[in-house]
């Protein structure tokens, strides 16, 4: 079997078990496959004819295998970009997702870059959002917390493939703080209800259920957070929250109840409020 023919294989078994369109697919395989062999999409390209060696074979479908049952590429891969930047990932991670660049960018357009902002990152997984913004803004002091001790050796890891100075710390959202204050907390939180049916299909199956569900109604951790959040902003600061499709009507009023004064909701790239928040009032 060459390369042509086994990329348009696997093309088709990947469009047939997760019902993805055929380009789609065709790039999952593509990435499969320069994973396995640790070559480049040109390298596919300029050796469509070439022979594959058995162990090449198996090496690559082991890797399929494992997708054909549903497991994230970006698991496989151990890598998901993020604000154009490579993220090492596993399963104790959630996966680095679009949407939540819009979160960055609003944190980023309240972030001067001439001055040293404090900025807090609540659970930050992957590390993505607090490594993007100490990055973007060097002079900002990044804090990021997680209570996955795991999660913050992969954020951790991050940071330093990407020269980051990001204070990481174990925390059960505020637990490690007493009487820090910030002028900027962003987050992207577990936000999904428990019930919510969209927890049983595609990628999501894989990432840690801490990491996404929160409760009967996905609020949990909102209502903890957003409290505790304002009594850690100093007067003036930002708290800019990430959560789902539908909750921008109930999140306002818990900011609003704790002084963030006035609120506000963004739409991402899909126009969903993706993301609210607001200043504390002095
Ligand atoms: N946006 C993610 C999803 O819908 C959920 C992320 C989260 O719960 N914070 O899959």
């Amino acid at each position: 079997m060459n390369v042509a023919q086994l990329l348009d294989d696997a093309t088709a078994r990947i469009a047939a078990a997760l019902g993805l369109e055929k380009r789609e697919a065709r790039l999952e395989a593509r990435v499969l496959a320069s994973h396995t062999w640790g070559v480049d999409a040109a390298w596919l390209i300029a050796h469509d004819t070439d022979a594959l060696s058995d162990s090449q074979i198996a090496a690559f479908q082991s890797l399929l295998s494992q997708r054909l049952q549903g497991r994230p590429i970006a698991y496989l891969v151990g890598m998901r970009e993020f604000y154009g930047r490579p993220f090492q990932v596993s399963p104790d991670v959630l996966i680095p997702r679009p949407d939540t660049e819009l979160l960055v960018e609003l944190a980023l357009a309240r972030l001067p870059p001439d001055q040293p902002m404090d900025v807090l990152d609540l659970g930050t997984g992957s590390g993505c959002i607090a490594i993007t913004l100490a990055l973007e803004r060097p002079l900002a002091r990044v804090t990021a917390v997680d209570r996955s001790a795991t999660a913050l050796t992969i954020a951790q890891r991050n940071a330093d493939n990407l020269n980051a100075h990001v204070e990481f710390l174990i925390s059960d959202w505020f637990a490690a703080f007493a009487g820090r204050r910030f002028d900027l907390i962003v987050g992207n939180p577990p936000y999904i209800a428990q019930t919510d049916p969209h927890l049983a299909r595609g990628d999501v199956r894989f990432e840690p259920m801490t990491a996404l569900a929160a409760g009967h109604d996905g609020l949990d951790d909102l209502r903890r957070l957003i409290p505790a959040a304002c009594a850690h902003l100093n007067p003036g600061g930002s708290l800019l929250l990430e959560h789902g499709y539908d909750q921008a009507e109930a999140v306002q009023p818990l900011l609003r109840m704790n002084r963030i004064q006035p609120t506000q909701s963004w739409a991402d790239l899909a126009g969903i409020l993706r993301v609210s928040g607001g200043k504390l009032s002095k």
